[in-house]
């Protein structure tokens, strides 16, 4: 049912004092399952050594008591919660990634996507690196260790570091005694800080980890920038900062993020409602009832029926109990996982012409099975209205949207899709219009890359990460 995924959330913690940093990553990936639900790990550093636990699975399956107890006490701790593309999955491409090195040890945690990952891969094994994985975070590891063994501290060699990788970056990195968080100058992916009560840093993909932890928001982490925390409290390192114009990823607003969290100032619920907002001006219809397509749709209805004077009504129920490790009717029978996960509420929508409110058409394969629910349920009319522009594009930052290929979009007009899909109308949200849903949307330049296929950067050597892809020894 999830149509794109993120690749990653991310946890750092930096206590004054030893304590539970494992229980307390635990609790913050928790937060940040949403991001990845593939594999996941903790590192806890204690008296300069790291203990690391990861594995695929979700977090709840990968830790219990007796490994967070084997973690052990500490005052730095390092989580990932991971989705892997394809290719790339197993324990094996877990993180955090730890390393060692003649001056120390490093931690790292991803939550992105390097664009130069077969170059620098190359370079690096024809100066003698060696492989474990094919995770960027691996490569990111390797170039910040070249860079310290050249340096006389973790942030200077980071600096030096973030002049060679390109791409999408969002980092918590790690020694013995200082945490950092970096974010590429482009800020693709969210990044933040808060302080709890007792004075422990946190750094997390998302606000709402620094929420379950009590802690209090300080700041974002600016496009560009390494936030470096130990003893002596924080310190903001801005020479990278302002290098390119920066363009944070505007689709966390529309599906990625938590809608309880607020991304670099801009309440994610309030621009899903934004987007409903916009949407209702843009493409009006006569109906009956609004409804929202869980989870992130919702927001979106709430917002279109406020803007249209159409009442919103509950129109799905979902099924949370239906993990990773529920066995998944076999091929074929993907009309069956869908019912599993989502029921129509009856009452809502028999005998009325619906909105449905969704956040975005991939392949389309999705939405003609939610629309055949409303129908079968005795919906009158189904008008979609999806919150995001049509994808075009692939995304190289960080999330799985498909290659242009295989979107939708690029193969049908709007009207073939409204036919393809089985709905009587069907509006996308403008260009223009999903620029503006941040609340803030004036303080930043978003990406909007998939929607228009004019990147940033320059585009990845896919083929040439793939060979890597193809060599790496499976763990069976
Ligand atoms: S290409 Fe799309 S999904 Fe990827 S970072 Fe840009 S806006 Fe976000």
């Amino acid at each position: 049912m999830r149509k794109i995924n993120e690749e990653c959330g991310i946890i750092g913690i930096f206590g004054q004092k030893k304590q539970n940093v494992a229980q307390m990553t635990y609790y913050g990936l928790h937060a940040l399952q949403h991001r990845g639900q593939e594999g996941c790990g903790i590192a806890v550093n204690d008296d300069g050594v790291y203990k690391l636990h990861k594995n695929t699975g979700l977090v709840t399956e990968v830790f219990d008591v007796r490994t967070l107890e084997s973690l052990g006490e500490g005052n730095i701790a390092v989580g990932h919660a991971r989705y892997g593309t394809a290719g790339s999955k197993g324990a094996v491409n877990c993180q955090p990634i730890v390393v060692n090195h003649v001056k120390g040890n490093l931690c790292v945690a991803l939550n992105g996507t390097l664009v130069n990952y077969a170059e620098l891969r190359s370079e690096l094994e024809l100066e003698g690196a060696m492989f474990h994985t094919t995770s960027d975070a691996e490569i990111i590891a390797y170039v910040i260790t070249r860079e310290r063994i050249k340096s006389k501290s973790i942030e200077e060699a980071v600096n030096r570091a973030m002049g060679l990788l390109e791409g999408a970056f969002s980092l918590v990195i790690a020694t013995s005694t200082k945490v950092l968080a970096v974010r590429d100058k482009f800020g693709f992916r969210p990044l933040c800080y808060g302080v709890t009560d007792d004075g422990t840093y946190i750094v997390a993909s998302e606000t709402c980890a620094l929420d379950v932890l009590g802690a209090k928001f300080i700041a974002d982490v600016t496009p560009g920038e390494i936030v470096l925390f130990n003893k002596q409290g924080v310190q903001n390192i801005k020479d990278n900062c302002g290098k390119v114009q920066e363009c944070p990823c505007v689709f966390e607003y529309v599906y990625f993020a938590r809608p309880d969290s607020v991304v670099d100032g801009s309440s994610v619920h309030e621009a899903r409602k934004r987007a409903g907002r916009f949407l209702a001006m843009e493409h009006k219809v006569e109906a009956d009832v609004v409804i929202g397509c869980p989870d992130s749709g919702i927001d979106g209805a709430i917002g279109y029926a406020e803007q249209s004077g159409i009442p919103y009504g509950l129109g799905f129920l979902k099924n949370k109990y239906i993990g990773r490790t529920f066995i998944q009717p076999e091929q074929g029978m993907r009309e069956k996982a869908v019912r599993m996960k989502l029921n129509v509420i009856k009452e809502t929508v028999a005998g009325k012409r619906v909105v449905l409110i969704d956040d975005s058409i991939v392949r389309g394969t999705t939405s003609v099975y939610v629309v055949k629910l409303l129908r079968e349920a005795g919906a009158k009319e189904v008008h979609m209205r999806v919150t995001s522009p049509k994808f075009i594009g692939a995304c190289y930052y960080g999330t799985d949207i498909d290659s242009p290929d295989k979107l939708i979009a690029n193969k049908h007009t709007t009207e073939e899709i409204a036919e393809i899909i089985g709905v009587d109308s069907l509006g996308f949200l403008s260009i223009d219009s999903v620029k503006k849903i941040p609340s803030n949307y004036a303080c930043h330049n978003y990406c909007i890359s998939c929607f228009t296929a004019e990147y940033p950067t320059k585009k990845p050597d896919l083929q040439g990460k793939s060979k890597f892809e193809s060599k790496i020894t499976k763990n069976v």
